[in-house]
C-alpha cells in the first residue's frame, strides 16, 4: 500500500507478536481500550481523516504499555446502526493484515501491540488508520466515507471507554428483546474459520456470537449488505429441543460447515452437543463437577478459576472450533440472555463468578441468587468454593444430595421400630447384672427371622 512503511496483505494475519519483539503494548489486560464503529449522519464524517490524540507511536517509549480507543465513523446512504457490530468486528482481521501489528479480542477488551521491526520501520497510528480507511472502503461499498481516530491519552481513552460501554449496553438490549422463537431465520458466522477451521456460531435473538460482536439482528443487516460475505442465513428447521435449544436447521448447516465434524448443536447447554469455541469469546462458562455447579470467568480477570487455572490456560485448552464437554466460550451479552444455559438450569446452577463481571451484570442474575454465587473474595479452591455455597444454602446443594443419594447402594427393604427396648443379661465383677437396651427409630436387617416357642 502507498505510503505505508510496512506490507500488508492476508498473509499477516496469522502473525503472532511476541514479548520478546514487542515495541510497545497498546490497551489489553494490564491496561486498558476499547473500540467502537459508529455509522452517524455524512456530515459528521470528514472522509479519509485519521487522528491521533495523545502520543502516536514515535512519542512512546519501547517496552511500554499505553491505554489505547479506537473509534470509526462510518456514513453511507445503506448503512443502517445494526451493521455496527458487524463492521466493528472486521477491525480485528483489518489490522491484523498489517505486518508488525497484531490486534486480539474485541470491545473493550482489545489488545494490540506493534513489533519491534515494524517501529523501526517508521510505522505509525496514523499508517494504521491509513490503512483502515482503505480496507473497509474496497471491501463495503456502502461504506461511502469513513474516518478513523485513536486515542492514546489516558483522559480520552476513559471517555471513550465509556461511551463505548453505553453503545454496547444498547446494542445488547435491543437483542434480547426477541426471543429464538420469535424467529424463523438465525445467523451464521464464519469469520473465526479462518483460525478455527471446524467453528460455525450460529447467532440467534437469544445468543450472539462469541466474541460478543455480532448479534442477531447484526447478522440480518450484514446479510442485507453482503450477502456472499462470512455472515449468512440459517433456516431455522425443526425445533428438537427447546429448552436446550437444538435446532433441525442449525445442525444441518454446522454439519456441512464444519465438513461433518460437528453433527449436533445445543445453543444452552453446556453438556453433549455444546456449541463450538473458537478462541474470541468474552467468557468461558464451565462445569464444576466438584458442586455440579457452573462457573463462570471472563477475560478481564487475571486471577484464578476455583480450578486454580486462570481464564488464558482454560481458553488453551476451550478454543479451536471443538466441542468440549462442560465448557462454553460464550459473549458477556449472554450473560444477560433469557435463555442463558436454561437446558442446564441457568442461574440457579452458576456457583461461581468474578466480582467485577458479577456486578457487571447484575441486574441479570435472579434477585435471589446474587448472593449465593461466590466470586474469587469469597472462593479461590473447591474447598472454600462448597463451604461457601453450603452456607448460602446455594440450589445446586439439593442437586447434589439428590445424585448422592442415588448413589448410595440400595437399601435391604427394613422394618422400623419406634422403639425397641432389649433386655440383656451380662456378669460384672462375677455377679450377674441386668440391664436393657433402648434403641429408638430403629430399622431392623435380617437375614432370617426364626420364631421358636419356648419349651
Ligand atoms: Fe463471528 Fe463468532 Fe468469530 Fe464473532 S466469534 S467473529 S460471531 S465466528
Ligand atoms: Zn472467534
Amino acid at each position: 500500500m502507498k505510503d505505508i512503511p510496512v506490507d500488508v496483505g492476508l498473509i499477516y494475519e496469522g502473525e503472532r507478536i511476541r514479548k520478546s519483539s514487542m515495541y510497545v503494548d497498546l490497551a489489553g489486560p494490564k491496561s486498558k481500550g476499547a473500540e467502537l464503529l459508529l455509522v452517524v449522519p455524512p456530515e459528521e464524517v470528514e472522509d479519509g481523516r485519521v487522528e491521533v490524540v495523545g502520543p502516536d507511536v514515535d512519542q512512546m517509549e519501547e517496552g511500554g504499555r499505553y491505554p489505547f480507543g479506537i473509534l470509526i465513523k462510518v456514513a453511507g446512504e445503506k448503512l443502517e446502526e445494526d451493521l455496527e457490530g458487524v463492521f466493528e468486528r472486521k477491525l480485528h482481521y483489518f489490522c491484523n493484515y498489517i505486518q508488525g501489528f497484531m490486534h486480539l479480542n474485541s470491545r473493550d477488551i482489545i489488545w494490540c501491540r506493534i513489533s519491534k521491526d515494524a517501529a523501526k520501520k517508521g510505522l505509525k497510528l496514523e499508517h494504521v488508520g491509513k490503512v483502515l480507511v482503505n480496507l473497509y472502503k474496497s471491501e463495503f461499498d456502502v461504506i461511502e466515507k469513513i474516518q478513523v481516530t485513536f486515542y492514546t491519552d489516558e483522559k480520552a481513552v476513559d471517555e471513550h471507554i465509556a461511551r463505548a460501554r453505553e453503545v454496547y449496553e444498547k446494542r445488547d438490549a435491543r437483542a434480547s428483546a426477541i426471543k429464538d422463537e420469535d424467529v424463523d431465520v438465525f445467523y451464521s458466522c464464519l469469520l473465526c474459520q479462518s483460525f478455527a477451521p471446524t467453528h460455525v456460531c450460529a447467532i440467534t435473538p437469544s445468543r450472539s456470537g462469541g466474541c460478543g460482536a455480532v448479534t442477531w439482528f447484526e447478522g440480518r443487516a450484514a446479510v442485507k449488505v453482503d450477502p456472499s460475505g462470512p455472515i449468512g442465513e440459517i433456516p431455522k428447521g425443526e425445533v428438537i429441543d427447546p429448552v436446550k435449544g437444538e435446532y433441525s436447521g442449525i445442525n444441518e448447516y454446522v454439519r456441512e460447515k464444519s465438513n461433518g465434524t460437528i453433527e449436533r448443536v445445543y445453543l444452552h447447554s453446556l453438556f453433549d452437543y455444546p456449541h463450538t469455541s473458537c478462541g474470541c469469546f468474552e467468557a468461558i462458562a464451565f462445569y464444576i463437577p466438584e458442586v455440579d455447579g457452573i462457573g463462570i470467568v471472563h477475560r478481564d480477570f487475571h486471577g484464578v478459576t476455583p480450578f486454580g487455572i486462570p481464564f488464558s490456560t482454560m481458553a488453551g485448552q476451550v478454543g479451536g472450533g471443538v466441542q468440549s464437554q462442560g465448557f462454553l466460550g460464550i459473549s458477556i451479552a449472554y450473560l444477560r440472555s433469557p435463555k442463558f444455559l436454561q437446558g442446564d438450569g441457568g442461574w440457579r446452577r452458576v456457583v461461581w463468578m468474578p466480582a467485577q463481571l458479577k456486578e457487571r451484570v447484575r441486574s441479570a442474575i435472579p434477585e435471589e441468587m446474587y448472593e449465593k454465587i461466590a466470586t474469587e473474595n469469597e472462593a479461590q479452591d473447591l474447598e472454600s468454593l462448597r463451604s461457601f455455597l453450603e452456607q448460602k444454602q446455594h440450589p445446586v446443594l439439593e442437586g447434589l444430595k439428590r445424585e448422592e443419594e442415588k448413589e448410595a447402594p440400595e437399601e435391604e427393604p427394613a422394618a422400623t421400630m419406634p422403639e425397641l427396648t432389649v433386655p440383656v443379661q451380662a456378669t460384672a465383677a462375677g455377679a450377674p447384672v441386668e440391664f436393657t437396651i433402648t434403641f429408638k427409630n430403629a430399622r431392623i436387617y435380617a437375614e432370617k427371622v426364626i420364631i421358636r416357642r419356648k419349651e
